[in-house]
């Protein structure tokens, strides 16, 4: 009886006309985004090229258009990789890449085994290695600096050929600054994988430089009803960190296949309600960001459609929690827009709290905003997602919490936008 019950009412959903979003739909993008065979969606074993040919499957079923005779943007970037070997063994014991250590996306192909000079725990200035170090002397030696020393790892430092920085918690890995490869070996480890006052350190790993990466950005859009030649735009980053050699894969589900999947489903959205589409809906999923901004940035500077005709960007940016609330980055650089999202929340309770931000460069509306175009950022809220750049940003981790509210809020500012407060 519940059997049919079920079946009644998944017709009378399957027929209603009036399509809505649809979080299982978004659900299952995420899922095939951060499966074994997208490969962390990087810029090794063709990660990024699948995920494009997998969105441009979408867009197509989904009915958008293309601005070309696909819905491609192809362009190239210089990026350091590691497909291959990656192993770090600390007084013969192996760390597990991806959990108990990672390298710093820099670095060359290292094999080499180094005895490691430690530095107290308290130490907290860069000046004070020098005092306690002579940095002529570290040939063949690496230098075991804390957590507390800022930016060690990230920045390395100057004269210091090798150095593990070691952290209590989060094993977080990054791409940026893969651009031109160092000669200095940087590694992260974790403090509790390793003796104290261990000995040794033998590395062997793989890197592979490309000068040429081919990447793609995957655009599409549905032909605005009443003002066709004015735009309204979504963004979202598809690729994430890849891999740090063959067996840490960055699934990458919370960054950033949930605003990937959101801008999917805005794009079914429109296609199927043409008649909410006053403007030119554009969607458009870049790739390397995680490399800096670079798909977004391209295409800023070589828009398929004249910016200065875009009455809006709207980038999405891990948004499959919301417990907390919804951040709006740039919100205090438009206070009359973000009042809007501030009027609409208040009226429809979507979200317990929507936090507005300054100016930052921190996503891909930059690029947009820095031509001029008015642009916000949206990132969802929650502890129900700790998984940041982690080889644990699953696709299971990821509840999407409040997406109906999302999904709710960013259609009713769509509809807002008809307003002469986005004039430009
Ligand atoms: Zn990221």
């Amino acid at each position: 009886m519940r059997y049919k019950i079920f079946v009644l009412l998944a017709g009378l959903w399957i027929f209603s006309p009036l399509y809505s979003q649809d979080k299982n739909y978004v659900k299952a993008v995420v899922k095939s985004l951060t499966a074994a065979d997208m490969h962390g969606r990087g810029y090794v074993n063709k990660g990024d090229f699948r995920a494009a040919e997998y969105l441009s499957k979408q867009m197509k079923k989904a009915g958008l258009q293309s601005f070309g005779k696909d819905y491609f943007q192809h362009y190239d970037f210089p990026v350091n990789t590691f497909p291959g070997k990656m192993t770090c063994a600390v007084d013969g014991k192996q760390l597990q890449a991806g959990s108990a250590f990672v390298v710093h996306p820099a670095t060359k192909t290292t094999q080499k085994s180094f005895e490691l000079v430690w530095l107290p725990d308290t130490l907290t200035q860069l000046s004070s290695v020098y005092t306690l170090v002579d940095t002529t002397q570290l040939a063949g030696k690496m230098l075991v600096v804390p957590e507390a020393l800022k930016n060690a790892y990230k920045n390395g430092i100057k004269g210091v050929p090798a150095l593990m920085q070691t952290v209590e918690k989060a094993m977080w890995w990054h791409v940026s600054g893969s651009a031109n490869p160092s000669d200095k070996v940087i590694l992260k480890v974790k403090k509790s994988s390793i003796p104290t006052n261990a000995k040794s350190c033998d590395i062997d790993l793989e890197a592979v430089f490309k000068p040429k990466h081919q990447a793609r950005n995957v655009v599409g859009y549905v032909r605005g009803t009443v003002v066709p030649d004015s735009f309204f735009v979504f963004v979202a980053h598809y690729d994430h960190l890849g891999q740090m050699g063959k067996n840490a894969i960055y699934p990458g589900a919370s960054d950033n296949a949930s605003g990937t999947a959101t801008v999917l489903d805005l794009g079914r959205y429109y296609a199927k309600n043409p008649e909410k589409a006053h403007y030119s809906m554009v969607f458009i999923l870049v790739s390397g960001e995680e490399a800096g901004l670079l798909g977004s940035h391209y295409f800023a500077e070589n828009p398929l459609f004249p910016l200065d005709k875009a009455r809006f960007v709207l980038n999405f940016d891990m948004v499959g929690t919301g417990s907390e609330g919804l951040s709006v980055v740039n919100g205090k650089v438009f206070p009359e827009i973000a009042e809007i999202i501030e009027d609409l929340n208040a009226e429809k309770q979507y979200f317990t709290d929507i936090r507005l931000g300054g100016e930052s460069c921190n996503s891909d509306h930059c690029p947009f905003f820095q031509k001029g175009v008015p642009a916000f950022f949206f990132f969802t809220r929650g502890q129900e997602n700790q998984e940041y750049h982690t080889i644990t940003d699953t696709h299971d981790k990821l509840p999407f919490t409040k997406y109906e509210s999302l999904f709710g809020i960013v259609t009713d500012f769509v509809k807002a936008s008809e307003t002469s407060k986005f004039d430009r």
